[in-house]
């Protein structure tokens, strides 16, 4: 509501010019309410975090299609033969011995998280900081808890502390049980991305609530999936979503998963946790 709104919605006329623009505005959206608020940015992810964890790790969604949805985001790979990273519009595979390369465009993934990346905000950082500190400070720019930010990170790093999922034989074993004694690769003073998401609380479960970021060096060589990590210097750029397109199985083992939410906090913080 505007200034001139407040004042002159006392006289008959206003209250109707008023009713009018209200229903005009319902039914087609309002033109201004959209240019406030800008584009609405959508997130696309197939499945879920929950069938992850329950050892659902064949999807049907090929990397070409992912692509079709994102030039940006992360996940895994089908058999959870590594972490993925997709970054200006490639996808990259991310093996458990700390290398990678592209991945083919036939791969398919049985979790992904993608978004068209556009900066909205953007940190500059010049000292030093720690996972926590980062985390801090991109908590205090973004406009709302309640929505989506995919987070891009680039810059030095003193330390990447990661970690890369090892391909599975079936039957599959849970997410905790595959990524117990997990190997961890430590980059140090090393240039790269971290790419990811901040999700809201109440997305736990579809996907990791808080912040999942997954690591590739500038050479687009290596990475992983980042634990923790120190930012010597670089750019944190900030891309807001609040459209969600969630692609569900429609076959195979997530039909019966069991994707109850008792204990799920507890096993996503084992699991991706630091
Ligand atoms: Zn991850």
């Amino acid at each position: 509501m505007t200034t001139s709104d407040q004042h002159d919605q006392h006289t008959p006329t206003d209250r109707f010019r008023r009713w009018a623009r209200t229903m005009i505005a319902h039914r087609l959206g309002d033109p201004a309410d959209r240019h406030r608020a800008g584009p609405a940015h959508e997130i696309y992810q197939s499945s879920t975090m929950g069938a992850l964890l329950d050892g659902v790790y064949e999807g049907d969604v090929t990397i070409a299609e992912l692509l079709t949805h994102g030039d940006f985001g992360l996940g895994t790979f089908n058999r959870l033969d590594g972490e993925m990273v997709v970054l200006d519009g490639i996808c990259y595979h991310l093996w458990s011995d700390g290398s990678a390369a592209p991945a083919e465009p036939m791969d398919r993934t049985p979790f992904a998280v993608v978004t068209r990346f556009e900066p909205q905000g953007n940190i500059r950082v010049t000292k030093p900081m720690g996972r926590a500190e980062v985390i801090a400070l991109i908590d205090k720019v973004i406009p709302s808890a309640n929505l989506v930010h995919a987070v891009r990170i680039t810059g030095t790093f003193g330390s990447v502390r990661t970690r890369t999922v090892m391909k599975q034989t079936p039957p599959y074993p849970s997410l905790v049980q595959a990524t117990e004694g997990q190997a961890e690769t430590t980059f140090t003073d090393t240039a790269g991305t971290l790419a990811g998401f901040r999700s809201p609380d109440y997305e736990q479960g579809i996907s990791v609530a808080g912040y999942h970021l997954h690591f590739l060096d500038a050479h687009r060589g290596s990475g992983g999936h980042a634990l923790d990590f120190r930012l010597d210097d670089g750019d944190i750029d900030i891309s807001t979503a609040s459209e969600f397109h969630l692609s569900l199985p429609r076959s195979g083992k997530f039909l019966n998963a069991d994707l109850s939410t008792d204990r799920m906090a507890e096993q996503i913080r084992r699991t991706e946790g630091g």
